[in-house]
């Protein structure tokens, strides 16, 4: 959960979460609909998909492996997971290089190969450090103190250089450049993508939603049908084209969302009809914050609630609409 995450915006995810699944055979046994819908808030639902496949997978098994090698075949464990866990839980002599050992140790060495060319340089230099005295005999307190160093000593922006237990060794304290490491290749410009998604409900109170695919970016989360995401804007006329069927749509706003590889914008179109009829399946309304629903569709949600939608009568919608608009 942690893993591009706020410790803070963790905290009460996490909570529930073990609520939810206190034990690894209660996550196994869990649909994947029921994990992705504790997920649903923290992003990169991938991770979910990994962690509950994984816990399936260590429960068929009936163990957990010790061995990065091993640990490294379980959905969702990178090398970096692998060598936490393996080190941490285990005592096995690796080194895990995250974020904050990278800095470290990109400073302690010099290293001036952008990262992430010097990834390979990195890890020979963490495999020396495991090989030490301390990686063979205590690599959990390593791993933890080299987070620990990295993270309120050799920060990003301003290093205590004179508080820090290896200034004597630290090759770019030597050389002035401490704070110019670790360097990183220029970012490319994010890549912007466009959408159109629909707010359809019916005069039973329900409204339409559908289900993603279960593999890709945001695999088997909840959604308001809409396009695909593509390069360039829809128009008006192929918004139209695209909606999940005859409606007097009309246009509510547009939600803008940030990925990690792209940023989005989507237009919002809202429409009720006396009887969806039309692939996807319904929700009650006032079910919908219940669903597994990404960010981004809790954002179209959002402004369908702005705009009093959230029930299926059309005078009391008018009326909170109204409140609602006034306010904003
Ligand atoms: S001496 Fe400074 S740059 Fe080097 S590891 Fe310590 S805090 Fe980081």
């Amino acid at each position: 959960m942690l893993q591009q995450t706020t410790v803070a915006a963790v905290i009460p995810h996490y909570k529930k979460f073990f609520a939810q699944f206190p034990t690894l055979a209660a996550l196994a046994e869990a649909s994947e609909q029921a994990v992705l819908r504790e997920w649903a808030g923290l992003g990169y639902y991938a991770r979910a998909r990994n962690l509950h496949a994984c816990a399936r997978m260590l429960a068929a098994r009936g163990e957990f492996p010790s061995d990065v090698r091993e640990l490294r075949r379980l959905p969702g464990i990178g090398l970096y997971t692998a060598a936490a866990i393996a080190a941490i839980a285990f005592g096995k002599p690796v080194v895990p290089v995250d974020a904050n050992v990278a800095r470290v140790l990109t400073r302690v060495f010099a290293m001036t190969t952008p990262l992430p060319k010097a990834r390979p340089q990195l890890e020979q230099k963490a495999a020396e450090l495991a090989a030490t005295e301390a990686g063979q005999k205590r690599p959990g307190d390593l791993a933890q103190a080299l987070f620990d160093l990295g993270a309120t000593v050799c920060t990003p922006k301003s290093p205590r250089c004179a508080a820090c237990p290896w200034d004597a060794f630290c090759a770019a304290r030597a050389q002035g450049i401490a704070e110019t490491l670790p360097r990183s290749a220029p970012k490319m410009p994010r890549p912007r993508r466009f959408g159109v998604h629909f707010w359809l409900t019916d005069a039973a109170g329900n409204v339409l939603l559908r289900r993603r695919p279960s593999r890709g970016l945001l695999g088997g989360m909840s959604e308001l049908p809409g396009t695909p995401w593509i390069s360039e804007p829809y128009s008006e006329k192929e918004a139209m084209a695209a909606a999940p069927m005859p409606a007097p749509w009309r246009h509510i706003g547009q939600v803008r969302h940030v990925f990690t590889h792209f940023a989005l914008t989507l237009e919002v179109f809202a429409a009720a009809v006396p009887r969806i009829e039309t692939t996807g399946f319904l929700c009650p309304i006032r079910d919908v914050h219940a669903q597994a629903l990404p960010t981004v569709m809790r954002k179209c949600v959002s402004l369908a609630e702005t705009f009093g939608l959230m029930t299926a009568n059309a005078d009391e919608a008018r009326e909170i609409g109204k409140m609602r608009r006034r306010r904003l």
